[in-house]
């Protein structure tokens, strides 16, 4: 229990900031080692989480090595973060200790803006908060993420996770799962809603599950046959092979909304014929520059490419929900805190059915 007094509060100078252990890298590219660090004291409306699951996100790869260039270090990575409330502010009225909590990949943002109001917080005009490598609205200092023991945030910003779900596995919905959500429900996918998902890796098996719980008839777009068995045994309807050009014919118009998960530099335009007219292609994967695209396939049927990311707060609770009603669950594999170097490179490699996730419990205080 967290009570200001003592136990895993309080240091020598009588700050009530908390002593915790994380797994950090040091800078950029660094293998992450243990680290020792303070979350910070509570403030009136914050909650104090014991973390007991953190899923590993293909993001964290990145910014440990600092591709985007937006990397802030000592790093302690981790936005899919699952645990149990051990302490709250006295103005915390949404949690008390022993509630099973979620955070997603932010912590805070203004409030107060038009993005914020509309419960769109990932868009806050001011930028939100990154659970880790960005910085404290008030005091500035480093945000930790959740490959750690524990973190402290403003209750605005945890997530309630329904009962019947299985702690180690729920995890990746905080990513992974929100951010195929989103688009599904942006673009009202329903009951008949003829869906594809582009790769099927961590966000594309998300993106069938979901889109298959919502009532849509789901398809998935591979380059080979080798993901075919696990494609339909995930729930999809049908899968179509990119490079197989009948096919592809025979797919035309077929779709009202696809998702692409493609997470590196790609071609579009073979596949914004597929669209029905009026259709939408929606990137969540690549960030960054894509080939080429030829824009006939969308002036010629007012198709739209748009991209998307994450969800809002309410969005993700719903999310969360959602699951809990319909008991969908990523598939994870379960891994050791001093597992995850070995993890990075079993990820870059692909080598995942479909999300790592650590249970904390292996890492020692
Ligand atoms: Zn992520
Ligand atoms: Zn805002």
């Amino acid at each position: 229990m967290l009570t200001g007094e003592g136990g895993a509060l309080g240091n020598e100078n009588n700050e009530r900031t908390m002593k915790t252990i994380g797994y950090a890298a040091q800078s950029a590219g660094d293998k992450l080692e243990p680290y020792h660090f303070e979350r910070r004291e509570l403030r009136p409306n914050d909650v104090a989480i014991e973390i007991l699951y953190c899923g590993v996100c293909h993001s964290d790869l990145h910014q440990v090595r600092n591709d985007w260039g937006i990397g802030l270090f000592p790093m302690v990575p981790g936005h899919e973060i699952v645990g149990k409330v051990i302490g709250v502010g006295n103005e915390v009225t949404l949690y008390k200790e022993g509630d099973k909590v979620a955070v997603g990949c932010m912590v805070d943002s203004c409030q107060e803006c038009d993005q914020c109001h509309g419960g769109e917080e990932q868009y806050c005009r001011e930028g939100m908060t990154p659970t880790y490598a960005g910085n404290d609205r008030i005091t500035e200092e480093l945000t930790q993420g959740g490959y750690s023991k524990h973190v402290v945030v403003r209750e605005e910003f945890v997530l309630s996770i329904p009962d019947n779900l299985d702690l180690s596995r729920a995890a990746p919905l905080l990513c992974a799962g929100i951010t195929t959500y989103s688009p599904l429900r942006t673009w009202h996918v329903g009951p008949g809603s003829r869906v594809a998902v582009i790769g099927l890796g961590g966000l594309g098996h998300m993106a069938v599950k979901l889109a298959v719980g919502m009532g849509a008839e789901v398809t998935v777009i591979g380059r080979t046959d080798s993901k075919r068995e696990d494609a339909m045994e995930l729930g999809a309807d049908a899968y179509l092979i990119s490079s197989d050009e009948t096919a592809m014919q025979v797919a035309e118009a077929g779709f009202d909304l696809i998702i692409d998960t493609v997470p590196v530099k790609h071609d579009l335009t073979p596949y914004l014929s597929l669209l029905d007219i009026d259709g939408s292609l929606v990137i969540v994967g690549q960030i960054g520059p894509l080939d080429e695209t030829n824009t006939m396939p969308m002036i010629f049927g007012r198709r739209r490419v748009a991209g998307s990311l994450i969800g809002g707060i309410a969005e993700t609770q719903e999310l969360l929900n959602f699951c809990g009603r319909k008991n969908i669950l990523p598939e994870c594999e379960i891994i050791k805190m001093d597992e995850i170097n070995e993890a990075f490179d079993r990820m870059e490699r692909s080598d995942v059915r479909y999300r790592f996730v650590i249970d904390m419990s292996s890492l020692e205080g």
